[in-house]
Parts: structure tokens; sequence; C-alpha cells
């Protein structure tokens, strides 16, 4: 595929190279579909040309190419095969982010040199047996002791466990409830291979990332030295934070691999196969399935490729890397099982990649934070970074057509007091007759509005019955409208009636 016009001459090289040594290992990587064996001689070739660096700038020895960087080349490894491709993107996710945000001096200079070269190879360690979206309730425990910390519990579903040199471990670091409630309560751990009480507890047979190395780790007793931990101690979630977005972006350009090569095999397939005497591309289902696919990879790119952008820019991109996370996998998934449908009965045995691609494809929707909870990233991160244009546009009676319309006027604002109040309500209820006002809403229209005068005098007109308050989690009154006993205190009957001009007379009464 072609570069990004805004990538930079770097960028545009590292495209060129990595994609020059995945095609020549494309073979390769299949074999691996089948020996299962991990390619660590791949590895160590990707290591020696410098790619782990692709991140880490020139001083600590990388590429200084960028999160766009580290994206391009996992997007071309993972076309070989995703033990390579995986492996490569958990070890920028296991140390090269937390070092670069929140390292110390020594800590960068010990470690991204030996990243960059890919001496070290990383991984991250969330999750664990009885952990998983919940990160927050991570069981894991470290101690402080002196100079070091011990650590004990269980990790699970951690890729490149046993690989990995370097692990970064999530911690509890506080039992108070209050520094739960403030995220406060972990901590992030460098925690090296071979430390005594450290130990690989088992691998998994997955259904997929055929000979990549996935696992529980064991921590008896660790002991871990102050120095090697990430950020201060309770800074556990501001970090995991900050390398899930790095993360949720370089692991769905790892996406792009096998979804293009799914594109490939399907089309090249379809240009050969004949059926009812025509190949079965010219079948229009056929066309109309790989438009489809075309479609799902321009748009996946360019969220993947965009969000990478921000990140290089330094700016929040938590709403960006969770939409490329959650678009790119689900689309991939239905992108590669379109491949196996084009492909028909060829396409789902094991002699050609994509039946592997079709495995490899359902764990996207897991992994890095299942979509349900990309979901629930992106609500709640939308709401905040729209807040301004979700803002409900103000509405008040036409003089004219006497219809609720949109109006960019100033509200006119009255002094607060029940009557007022109970006014607004019956002129939102002409507007608006199904929902609540906002407290918001009610302020933006009431002069001299203190929060406790407004409780005031909308804890009056409720116990009066005049109208109905909504309270939430934390008690504050947030919505209100007035009752039918409300409206008819605020105006007669007349006040409220409307009719269209089209209607007959006699049928009001
Ligand atoms: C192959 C593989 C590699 C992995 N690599 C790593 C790794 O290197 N490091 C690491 O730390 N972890 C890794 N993981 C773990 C991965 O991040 C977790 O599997 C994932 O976060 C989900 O946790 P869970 O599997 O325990 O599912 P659960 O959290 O038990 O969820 C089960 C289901 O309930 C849904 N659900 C849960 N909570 C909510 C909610 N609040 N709202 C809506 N739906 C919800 C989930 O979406 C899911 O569908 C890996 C997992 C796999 C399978």
């Amino acid at each position: 595929m072609e570069p990004f016009s805004w990538w930079n001459e770097k960028q545009k090289g590292l495209m060129e190279d990595v994609k020059a040594f995945a095609d020549q290992n494309l073979p390769r990587g299949e074999e691996i579909f089948w020996t299962k064996e991990f390619p660590i001689d791949l590895l160590k070739e990707v290591a020696r040309k410098g790619w782990f660096g692709a991140v880490i700038p020139e001083n600590y020895g990388g590429i200084n190419a960028g999160v766009t960087g580290a994206s391009i080349v996992s997007e071309e490894l993972s076309r070989v095969c995703s033990a390579l491709g995986d492996a490569y993107e958990v070890s920028m996710f296991g140390g090269v982010e937390q070092f670069l945000t929140f390292g110390t001096d020594e800590q960068k200079q010990k470690w991204l040199p030996k990243i960059a070269k890919g001496e070290v190879v990383g991984a991250v360690c969330i999750t664990e047996p009885f952990v998983g979206s919940d990160a927050a309730g991570i069981e894991t425990t470290a101690k402080r002791e002196g100079d070091h910390y011990v650590l004990n519990g269980k990790k699970r579903f951690i890729t490149n466990a046993g690989l990995a040199d370097i692990y970064v471990v999530y911690a509890r670091t506080s039992e108070k409830p209050e520094d739960k409630a403030k995220y406060q309560h972990l901590t992030a751990f460098l925690v090296e291979k071979g430390v005594p009480g450290f130990s690989v507890e088992k691998i998994n047979e997955l259904s997929g990332w055929i000979g990549l190395p996935n696992g529980f780790l064991d921590f008896n007793d660790v002991k871990v030295l102050t120095k090697n931990l990430i950020g201060p101690e309770g800074a556990g979630w501001k970090v995991m934070m900050a390398g899930l977005n790095f993360e949720r972006v370089v692991f769905s350009a790892g996406m792009l691999g096998p979804m293009r090569e799914s594109i490939r095999h399907a089309v090249a397939y379809a240009q050969r196969r004949m059926q009812f005497d025509k190949p079965t591309i010219d079948i229009p289902s056929n066309q109309s399935k790989i438009a489809e696919m075309f479609a799902g990879l321009y748009t996946a790119r360019l969220l993947i490729y965009h969000a990478a952008y921000l990140l290089d820019q330094h700016k929040d991109a938590m709403v960006e890397a969770a939409t490329a996370k959650m678009f790119t996998s689900d689309t991939y998934e239905k992108l590669v099982s379109d491949a196996v449908q084009v492909m028909g009965g060829d396409g789902w045995t094991r002699f050609y990649p994509v039946e592997s691609y079709l495995r490899d494809a359902k764990v996207n929707q897991i992994g890095a934070g299942t979509n349900q909870i990309m979901r629930l990233v992106i609500f709640r991160g939308g709401l905040k970074a729209l807040g301004k244009d979700l803002k409900m546009p103000r509405r008040r009676i036409h003089e004219k057509l006497k219809v609720p319309i949109s109006t960019v006027q100033p509200p006119s604002k009255t002094n607060l007091n029940e009557e007022s109040v109970l006014k607004l309500l019956s002129e939102d209820y002409m507007v608006n007759p199904g929902l609540f006002m906002s407290r918001e809403d009610l302020k933006e229209r009431l002069a001299d509005a203190s929060e406790e005068k407004l409780d005031q005098a909308l804890k009056t007109l409720e116990s009066e019955g005049s109208v109905k308050l909504y309270r939430d989690g934390r008690g504050t009154i947030a919505l209100v409208k007035a009752t039918y006993d409300g409206l008819r205190k605020a105006g007669p009957l007349e006040k409220y009636k409307w009719y269209p001009e089209w209607l007959s007379k006699e049928f009001i009464f």
C-alpha cells in the first residue's frame, strides 16, 4: 500500500524497507502455520535492522520514527505471520512507551538502547486469573521492604511469556479504599527474567497466533529494587492508561497486514476460479464483498495512522486509539470471513493462509481491552471530547409559526424563586414535552442562581408536589420536570394548547 502524504521521508523509507523484508519472508510465515516454531531468527533480523527502535529517540539508539514508525513496522511484519508481528508489537508495549513517558534518566539510559537494538524483548503484565476487563482490581501485591518491593501473585494471558527478557508488571501497593477510589493503588514495576521467585507457570494452547508463547506467570516473593519502579508508587494506573493508548494503535496496525494478505489471496483466487463459465470475480456478490474489504481496509488504515499522528504530536488520542482498535478488529473479523467465503471451500483449508488469519482475527476483539470496553472508553471519552458540540440546542416557541424551534438568541434571565422556576418548567414542557430540564438548563435561565438557592427552591416545589426531581449517584439534583399539578399552577390549559391549521375545528373540544 502507499505511504500517507503526511509521513516524513524517514517513515516512507522505513515502510519500503520493512515491506521488502516482509515480501521476502512471506513463505517463512506460512511454514510457521505448520511447524508452530517461533521465528526467533526473524525476530533477531528485525532487531539487527534496528526496527525495535522505531519509536525510540536517536540519543537512545533508536530511529525516532514515532508511533507512526512503530505502526508501519507492525503493519508490514504482521503480513509475515502473527507470531512475528505480535512478538514485535508486545515488546513495544512492554517497556518502550512506559520508559519514554515515565522512566527516570537512568532507566532510559539503561533500557532504551537495549530495546532499540533488540537485545531485550518486552512483555506487559496486566491480566490475572481473576482480573480481566476490570484491570483496576489487580490482586498481585507489592509490599515495600527497605530498598525493594516484594511481589506476590499471578498474571495470565501474557504474550511473550518466557520469550521476553523484561516484564512491565502492574501490582497493588495500597489497600486503602481512598487510594483505590482515586486509582492510586497500583504501581508499575520492571521485572527481569531470571530473578528468584519469578517463573512461567503455564503456556496456553491458543486457537490462533500460532508459534507465539502466551501464558501464566507466577511471582513468589519476588524482590524488585525501588529503582525498577516505573513512575512513582501509586502512579500505576496512569502508566497503564498511557501505555494502552500507544498499544491500541500499534496493535491495530498489526491487523492491517493479514487484512491486506486476505484481500490479496481472495482477489487472486477469484480471478482464476471458473464457475458458470466465468471467473468468480465477475460474480456481483463477490465483487460486493471485495469492495467492502477495500473500504474496511482503507478506513481502518486511516483511523490507525491518524491516531498515531496525534500521539506523535503528544496529543490526547484516547478516543481515537480506542476507535481504531474497535473498528479495525471488528472489520478484520468480517473481512477475513468474507475472504474465505469468496474462496469457497479452499479458503477454509489450511493450504491457504487465509484460514489461519480467520483464527487469528477473533482475539483482536479481546486483547488490549475487549471491544465492549472500547465502547465504554469511546462513550465516556466521546462525551467529554465532544461536550460543547453535544449541548442541547435551546428551543422556544416561534412567534409566527407557534411551534417549537431552536434559537441562537441569548437566553433571557429571570430572578430565582419558586414561581419563576415553575414558569420555566412549564415553558420547557411546551418545547420539550417529554423531557426533564437539566440543572444547567435551568441555571442558564435564572439570574443569581447559586447552587444552594436553586436546591432550596426545587426542594420546596417538590414538597408541594409541583415538580419531580431526579438525583444522581452523588445525591445532586440533576434533572427536574413540572408535575401535572405544577403545570396547572404555572398557567391555564389555554397556555399549552396548539392544533395544526388543517385540523377540522369539530375535532377540538
Ligand atoms: C491471545 C491473548 C493475548 C493477550 N495478551 C495479553 C498481554 O500481553 N498482557 C496482558 O496483560 N493481557 C493480555 N491479554 C488479556 C486480555 O487483555 C484480556 O483477555 C481482556 O482484557 C479481557 O479480559 P478477560 O479475558 O478476563 O475477559 P472478562 O473481563 O472476563 O470479560 C468477559 C466478557 O465480559 C465482557 N465485559 C466485561 N466487563 C464488561 C463491562 N464492564 N461492560 C461490558 N462488557 C464487559 C467482556 O467484553 C467479555 O466479552 C491477552 C489475551 C489474549 C486472549
